[in-house]
């Protein structure tokens, strides 16, 4: 948690939390909202701005809490307009988060974790181990201060959560950033049908995720074959292809809409016909569309990206099969914005 002395950052604080601290203190409940408003909608950074709330409120507020901001250490701009944060922590930590402008809009990309604990072979993110989860208030913090970066000019409507870390590893911090980055009453007010979570596959909590949100689903397949991904995946030795394929046919999807499934890649590994052919087999009884990544190499990495003509190829099997299949080159591949490597760079 963010403390500066005794003091905790209130963003670390559920709206119902902050309704029972203000309860405690003998203040109407209605003042959450009115100080969430201040954070969130109009970006305050200290309580003595709140000005319609009560200076006696205000003083109690400051004694207990403060609004902690992220610190910039670098932004880059990509040729392709993309724009990747790196942001330092409190405790000297590093993440990143990556802003990509669609065409009347911003998709934001932002990390639930310092590091990785998945160990993915293909994932620079996994290179560096997992160091800490990040706070509920650190997560929300990238949405709150990029919006605040880009000062309204485009609008931010799109959030992933497929920047650093595995989100379902850090469950309640990230269901409790979702539930901020959502309601509609204090300020950010995202719709969920806007906000995707991908997840390399933690079985067990994706039924907690469709329980507690309305978040879109995206699963990092990246392989047909269990030999395969268990290669690439560490975690499917614990959560196989039918488990977790199965797991997805049982997820509580809202009606029109399809779980993502991410497929990266890989030269000579898991980009032959056979496996698009497997793909569209497995995927059968599953509401699916598909993003395949072509692999984004960086330096000492072990795979190579397959030719254009192989992954036209194999999006064209998908496509032929009635599945929508995006292909999805990183952004900003010449400010390193893929997945970890910014961070990387400062830090390997
Ligand atoms: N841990 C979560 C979310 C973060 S990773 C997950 O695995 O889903 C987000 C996506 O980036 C994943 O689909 C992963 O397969 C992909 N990815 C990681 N390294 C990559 C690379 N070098 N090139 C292309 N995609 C990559
Ligand atoms: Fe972690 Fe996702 Fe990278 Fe795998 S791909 S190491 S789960 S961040």
């Amino acid at each position: 948690m963010n403390t500066i002395s005794s003091k905790t950052d209130i963003k670390e604080l559920t709206k119902d939390e902050l309704i029972l601290w203000l309860k405690y203190k003998d203040i109407k409940s209605y003042r959450a909202n009115q100080i969430l408003k201040w954070i969130y909608l109009r970006q305050a950074d200290t309580f003595d701005v709140m000005t319609d709330v009560k200076k006696e409120i205000r003083k109690q507020l400051s004694q207990h809490f403060y609004i902690h901001r992220l610190e910039k250490a670098r932004v880059e701009t990509s040729q392709d307009g993309s724009k990747k944060y790196l942001f330092k922590l409190s405790d000297g930590k590093y993440v990143e988060s990556v802003l990509i402008p669609e065409k009347d809009y911003y998709t934001l990309c932002i990390s639930s974790q310092v590091g990785c604990a998945q160990g993915c072979l293909f994932c620079l993110t996994a290179k560096g181990g997992f160091i800490r989860n990040l706070t509920k208030g650190e997560i929300i913090a990238q949405v709150r201060d990029v919006a605040y970066d880009i000062g309204g000019s485009k609008r931010l409507t799109n959030i992933v959560m497929m920047g650093m870390g595995e989100p379902l590893a850090n469950f309640s911090n990230v269901v409790g950033a979702i539930n901020i980055i959502t309601d509609k009453d204090v300020g950010l007010g995202f719709s969920s049908r806007r906000m995707t979570v991908s997840t390399s596959g933690l079985v067990p909590k994706l039924s907690d995720l469709g329980r507690e949100t309305t978040v879109n689903l995206a699963i990092s397949l990246n392989a047909t074959e269990d030999k395969t991904r268990d290669m690439l995946m560490p975690i499917n030795r614990k959560y196989p292809i039918e488990s977790l394929l199965n797991a997805c046919a049982q997820y509580p999807l809202m009606p029109r809409r399809k779980i993502t499934f991410e497929y990266i890649l890989l030269k000579g590994i898991n980009d032959s016909e056979e496996d698009a052919k497997r793909l569209v087999r497995l995927l059968k009884p599953i509401r699916a569309k598909i993003n395949l990544i072509p692999f984004n190499t960086y330096e000492n990495s072990k795979f190579e990206c397959p030719e254009e003509s192989v992954i036209l190829h194999f999006k064209d099997i998908l496509n032929k099969n009635n599945y929508t299949a995006i292909i999805r080159h990183s952004k900003g591949q010449d400010i390193s914005a893929a997945c970890g490597q910014l961070r990387a760079n400062m830090i390997l």
